[in-house]
């Protein structure tokens, strides 16, 4: 599009053209249906509303560097959707029907697509309600899948700079065995009020511990959490984090780079012997942190300046981002080019 300014886009809503819509009645899914208004109309009984039968997805595309539209795994985004929707008794979307629509609404929105070299690039927002009426508590009959699309700058308005993170330990995010693994707007419910408490004193995002304990690191909100320490790249393994197809696909470059890897428990206290932290996810693509601060005892872990992202950070931040734009050579095959 002529005259947009693509260099200031926030993470925000802008109105596209066409969303793509599925419903599922009867016992089964119809076809995909393209659709031009923003607004969605369902019983005020459906269970989205009450029970909080509701999943989403995130992932983005991008303009290349050769002017191809490459949509970054969407397969990953179609099999977790699949198991978002069987953990909360939803009827799943079967994963080629998934990967049509994503396909579908960004071709059809083409010119929403940032250019190539403008830092932005065009999110893509799934998302699975239930609509079936129901007062008791039952899953529901009715499902709808949507897709929509909407041109993004950083999630971070200082663009690629370290972040200060807080620990929240008087809230959780997800209980032990809830449903913290799973991409569901209730854990996003749970988590407003100790993102807004981070906000108010000066935070860009809170680092959840596990519920139980108190003793393991968890992710961030919206992101997952690695560290690095030495020539390894480790990141926390527990039930309630949300698999990230970014951490999946930063382990993978990071191997490339000769790099170990590990998955394991990753207890708070080890946070002092790490040379660098981040967090990564769609939104946030590797973010550098800067410090995270542990208010309870008063303790400040410091990483970096606020200025200087660490320099394994960087590096992975560079390699992924180079992928994603056909600046290097996908040999992984993550790209779906459309
Ligand atoms: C979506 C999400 C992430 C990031 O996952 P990606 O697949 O990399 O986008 C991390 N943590 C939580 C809680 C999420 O909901």
């Amino acid at each position: 599009m002529e005259n947009f300014d693509w260099k200031n886009l926030s993470f925000g809503y802008v109105k596209t053209d066409y969303n793509i819509r599925c419903y599922y009645r009867d016992g089964k899914w119809g076809e995909l249906e393209i659709h031009t208004e923003e607004d969605i109309t369902m019983s005020m009984a459906a269970t989205c509303l009450h029970y909080g039968q509701e999943a989403f997805e995130g992932l983005k595309a991008f303009r290349g560097k050769d002017g191809d539209i490459r949509i970054f795994r969407p397969q990953e985004n179609a099999k977790r959707m699949v198991s978002s929707a069987e953990y909360i008794e939803m009827a799943p979307l079967p994963e080629e029907k998934f990967v049509e629509a994503i396909k579908k609404v960004v071709k059809l929105n083409e010119r929403f697509l940032p250019p190539y070299g403008t830092g932005a690039s065009m999110y893509i927002r799934p998302v699975l309600i239930g609509t079936g009426a129901r007062v008791g508590v039952h899953p529901a009959d009715e499902y709808l899948f949507c897709v929509f699309v909407t041109p993004v700058g950083p999630y971070y308005k200082n663009g690629f700079k370290p972040i200060d993170v807080i620990v929240d330990r008087g809230h959780d995010r997800a209980a032990p065995h809830g449903t913290g693994h799973i991409k569901v707007g209730g854990n996003y419910a749970a988590s407003l009020k100790s993102q807004s408490w981070a906000k108010k004193q000066g935070y860009s995002i809170v680092l959840y511990l596990d519920s139980a304990e108190k003793k393991y690191i968890d992710e961030c909100g919206t992101s997952n959490f690695f560290a690095i320490k030495g020539n390894t790249y480790i990141t926390p393994a527990s039930h309630s984090i949300l698999h990230s197809i970014t951490n999946l696909s930063v382990m993978d470059i990071a191997r490339g780079m000769g790099m170990e890897v590990e998955c394991h428990k990753v207890a708070f206290s080890e946070l002092d012997s790490f040379d660098e932290c981040g967090a990564c996810g769609t939104a946030a693509v590797v973010t550098p942190i800067s410090k995270i601060v542990d208010p309870i005892n008063g303790k400040e872990y410091i990483f970096s300046d606020s200025e200087t992202p660490g320099r394994v950070t960087e590096k992975l931040y560079n390699r992924l981002r180079a992928i994603q734009l056909g600046e290097e050579e996908d040999k992984f095959n993550w790209i779906v080019t459309v």
